[in-house]
């Protein structure tokens, strides 16, 4: 097994609807943390994928006169479309309608049958969220579905279970040691704390009448998958689990147990629960982190709804601002392990200033110089690109420590020191004055420093801002030929009411 490989999946998201800035927001972070990887000479899968089973997939393929699969069809290719437009780097897109797919799935369940019993299930039934409610929350709420607005029904039926509550203590244990670790750490308490009374056996399948659109339930036709072993399984799916011997052979032995699996706060309970039971049933490694973000709110605190009319849309931000501007602003400004605000004041104060001013303007300002004095030379030398980071009071192992515990939002604002103390660099040094006083040494030794200073800062960039990056690097040729910056990389933005 490579050490350099590593794995990292996100959330599958269900193809019912469009995709938003919350799928949005797992492929950035996804993305940003294949990016730091990369650039550190490791090899890195990265899973992307759609949800495509279930119910409400039915209804919605029915109400357009279309088959569940003609839908879907019709359908995936919007989350791939927008992976792609935020940069994402992603090397596998997994849908769980593949025909591969299914048939693993299907080899998984008969790998977990030690496991899986038949019983009777009842309960409360919401077709539109496609869920069950237990006694308790079923009263709390009035027999109703206040989401879809419907009366639940009762349902009583043969199911199958899986045995989770037999596995409460070791996922328990595997969380607090952190062999499964949760990002932030108050996510794993909040977690540890809702299943401190057990986790209960969950219902892993449904009779084929109440459930049309999944994969078959093995020796049992009459009875069809439901969600849990058919979407949490397509983290291992996708890698060639399990081989067509049984075995856990090729890319799945090189990449997995994942390295690191994004999801939002809402479905953590299903990744830290469900799906470790899964994995220990097969004997499988669990993954080595989670990371948990939360949601985006606009304008001060408002939740976004269409109806409001405030949700954000990605597509919109990245055709107006370019899709840099985009990954800028949402994983410098949005805390990356909490909840965080959205508002066009604060998205464009960020573009104008911190982009426009600090970066843009610097990248040109720069250049300009460089091109007016013409006295560059040779910038391999190792020692200009130490100078400048201890000027900016910059540690390249506090960056590594802030992206090795997720915190992005942090590991950004700290790249920013860079571009900060490059900014101070040109106020404290005037290479303009140098240049009136003849001072040829110094002011080559002053410019050399600040084009180390930029490729250092491309260099960082790269990660959060690849498109950024690279045209800063070829406006700064390592060799000392310098581009000038006919357009400006960020060019300001005055919007009208
Ligand atoms: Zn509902």
């Amino acid at each position: 097994m490579g050490v350099m490989n590593k794995y990292i999946c996100t959330a599958i998201p269900y193809v019912n609807g469009d995709p938003h800035i919350g799928n949005a927001l797992d492929y950035l972070l996804a993305d940003v943390w294949t990016r730091w990887q990369k650039s550190r000479g490791v090899e890195v899968r990265f899973q992307i994928g759609t949800d495509e089973h279930g119910n409400k997939i039915a209804a919605k393929a029915e109400s357009l006169g279309l088959t569940p699969k003609e839908y879907v069809d019709g359908q995936y290719g919007k989350f791939k479309e927008m992976a792609s437009l935020l940069g994402a780097s992603w090397t596998d897109f997994i849908r769980t309608s593949d025909p591969a797919h299914e048939a693993r799935v299907q080899e998984i369940w008969k790998k977990l049958s030690p496991y899986i019993y038949k019983g009777e299930y009842k309960g409360w039934y919401c077709q539109g969220c496609e869920a069950f409610f237990s006694e308790k929350e079923a009263k709390a709420c009035g027999y109703f579905c206040p989401d879809h607005q419907k009366d639940l029904t009762e349902v009583s039926e043969e199911n199958y279970f899986l045995r989770v509550s037999d596995f409460t203590d070791a996922v328990r244990d595997a969380i607090t040691k952190k062999e499964l670790e949760i990002v932030p750490d108050w996510r794993a308490k909040e977690f540890l704390n809702l299943i401190k009374d057990g986790m209960p056996d969950v219902s892993i399948s449904r009779p084929r009448r109440s459930l049309s659109w999944g994969v078959a339930v093995p020796d049992d036709p009459d009875q069809v998958i439901y969600v849990w072993i058919d979407a949490l399984s397509n983290y291992i799916t996708v890698l060639g689990y399990p081989s067509d011997d049984g075995s856990a052979a090729g890319d799945f032995n090189d990449f997995w147990p994942a390295d690191l699996q994004v999801v939002g706060k809402d479905i953590l309970r299903f990744h830290a629960g469900i799906w470790p039971v899964i994995l220990m049933g097969l004997g499988l490694a669990l993954p080595k982190k989670i990371l948990v973000h939360g949601y985006i709110t606009v304008n001060g605190g408002e939740k976004m709804s269409k109806s409001v009319g405030n949700v954000v849309d990605p597509f919109k931000i990245i055709s107006d601002f370019g899709v840099d501007a985009f990954r800028y602003f949402f994983v410098r400004h949005i805390p990356t392990l909490d909840d965080g605000d959205f508002s066009d004041e604060k998205f464009l104060s960020a573009y104008n200033n911190e982009l426009a001013n600090e970066l843009g303007n610097l990248v040109s300002r720069v250049a300009a110089m460089c091109q007016k004095y013409e006295v560059l030379g040779d910038l391999t030398d190792e020692s200009l690109r130490a100078t400048f980071l201890e000027y900016s009071g910059f540690e390249t192992t506090r960056f590594d420590d802030l992206m090795e515990a997720c915190k992005f939002s942090e590991s950004l604002d700290y790249v920013w020191k860079l571009v900060q103390g490059a900014n101070r660099f040109v106020e404290d040094n005037k290479p303009w004055v140098l240049a009136r006083e003849g001072d040829n040494d110094k002011l080559t030794e002053v410019l050399q420093t600040l084009v180390a200073g930029l490729l250092t800062i491309a260099e960082y960039l790269s990660i959060f801002m690849p498109a950024t990056a690279a045209k800063m690097r070829e406006i700064y040729d390592i060799s000392g030929a310098i581009s000038s910056v006919d357009v400006p990389l960020f060019a300001k933005k005055i919007i009208s009411a």
